[in-house]
């Protein structure tokens, strides 16, 4: 199985190279050079297997020889172990023909758990097997940074350094970075905003002196093992509703495209899917891109659902790739006139291309807090703010005859204060990480300055 870069000119790499290396060196993004199918028979017998069988069977073609069946197996055994929940990805009923897909029962309580531990498993084994160790730094609005704290955490191939803006997370995602005690785990609180930490690591990225000396490598979502990772779930949901004899529609909570292109190169696989909803809050870059053919960054403005606050949707480039017709060039120079001119204009073949799959849809913050009282009140769902986005989008725009499944990206938990606020209920800690505020916290204060920033890593790192 091999994977080509969405810009043309990266040289051609398989699974595990273009897992290890994250971004490709044209600035592209890897997605396989063809993508394997599953027939209706071998969907049909994915009915009754368990979470982790179904990941096997939906993820092994992509990962060609790098593992063997059974590291593989054993693998995706380890990486979900940690989940509060026998199902993994649970689906519950929100009304007639519209359910929801709680993917927060992860160490986490993000969605980004199904991505980030399976990850940490492969990077571990690789590694160990190639004798290397590598540093891996990321920047994180919050969800981002915990998961990839406890997937990585007391591994031996890897030490891992999260930068995140000081002050600007919530307090149950920083304890999530700052409580994990192992020594190859650093939580990094930056002077600064987001995009400060963003631009910081890209600098990193940049300084080849640093980034070979340290073996610099990203776990950021456009890895491709991460999207893989996330077409599971898509899979086990339509199969329990019926796949492949009746067609489901997804509504995605939509940040950086990572996740919804999951679904679509599940569609893409065969699994039959309707409709792939992108749902944004207020930061509705791509719902705009969709309704005008016009891709146009504009300022963040801070929301309650802060996963999504973003102005650059990474992962749309894999999508582009494919409406342009896998034309690299082309793709390269939309993402030239991005840097350039802050936007491009999606050519209208390829806007009729990519609406042949999405539908979009925003929910402003008084929407987004009035779903969250709602969906308390008449569907016994208390919800995080980024799931309550998708389910109102969701019940906007769902056809009834077909099945609507809304991905539910967090737990309510995480962002207590957003639900409370909404529905008077402040919704409580899973059990298992009920003494979350207990744990001591390890904090590392730096400054935004790349410099600094090397150093703090150089004398971290372990040798
Ligand atoms: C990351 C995140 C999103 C956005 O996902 P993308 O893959 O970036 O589109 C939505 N909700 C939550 C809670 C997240 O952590």
């Amino acid at each position: 199985m091999n994977y080509v870069s969405t810009r043309g000119t990266a040289p051609v790499l398989d699974f595990e190279a273009a897992m290890l290396s994250g971004l490709a060196r044209d600035g592209g993004l890897y997605v396989p050079e063809t993508v394997p199918q599953m027939s209706a028979a071998d969907i049909r017998a994915l009915h009754g297997a368990s979470y982790e069988d179904t990941a096997f069977r939906v993820m092994r073609p992509f990962v060609g020889d790098t593992f063997s069946d059974d590291t593989f197996g054993e693998l995706i055994e380890k990486a979900y172990a940690g989940f509060g929940h026998g199902a993994r990805a649970p689906l519950v009923q929100l009304a007639p023909g519209h359910f929801l897909l709680e993917l927060f029962h992860g160490p986490t309580l993000a969605f980004k758990d199904f991505a980030m531990q399976l990850i940490g498993q492969l990077f571990e084994e690789a590694l160990t097997r190639r004798g290397e160790r590598v540093t891996i730094v990321g920047a994180t609005s919050g969800d981002t940074g915990s998961a990839a704290i406890e997937a990585f955490r007391g591994l031996d191939a890897a030490d891992v350094f999260i930068l995140y803006p000081h002050g600007r997370v919530s307090e149950v995602q920083r304890r999530q970075m700052t409580t994990p005690a192992e020594a190859n785990v650093h939580a990094v609180a930056i002077d600064g905003h987001f995009d400060d930490a963003q631009a910081r690591l890209k600098d990193m990225f940049n300084d080849f002196a640093f980034r070979d000396g340290v073996r610099l490598a990203g776990v950021n979502s456009i890895n491709w093992a991460r999207v893989l990772a996330q077409v599971v779930y898509y899979f086990s949901a339509a199969v329990s509703l019926g796949a492949p004899d009746r067609a489901v529609s997804f509504t995605v909570p939509t940040g950086n495209f990572g996740d919804i292109f999951a679904g679509y190169i599940a569609k893409r696989m065969g699994l039959p899917i309707d409709r792939l909803v992108i749902a944004t809050n207020q930061n509705d870059i791509l719902h705009r891109a969709m309704s005008s053919g016009d891709y146009r960054t504009d300022a963040v403005a801070p929301s309650i659902s802060p996963s999504m606050d973003i102005q650059v949707s990474s992962n749309f480039e894999r999508a582009l790739f494919d409406a342009y017709d896998r034309d690299g060039a082309a793709v390269g120079q939309l993402m030239d006139e991005l840097k350039s001119g802050g936007g491009f204009h999606v050519s209208q073949g390829a806007l009729q291309a990519l609406r042949e799959h999405f539908d979009s849809g925003r929910a402003s913050e008084a929407e987004t807090s009035e779903w969250i009282a709602r969906a308390h009140a008449t569907m016994g769902e208390l919800l995080c703010p980024h799931s309550a986005v998708g389910v109102k989008v969701a019940e906007d725009i769902r056809d009834p005859a077909v099945p609507m499944v809304t991905l539910a990206t967090a737990h309510p938990a995480k962002f207590p204060d957003a639900v409370e606020a909404a529905t008077g209920v402040r919704p409580a800690l899973p059990e298992r990480m009920a003494d979350l505020f207990d744990r001591e916290e390890r904090i590392t204060r730096a400054p935004n300055d790349l410099a600094a920033l090397e150093t703090l890593i150089q004398e971290r790192i372990r040798t």
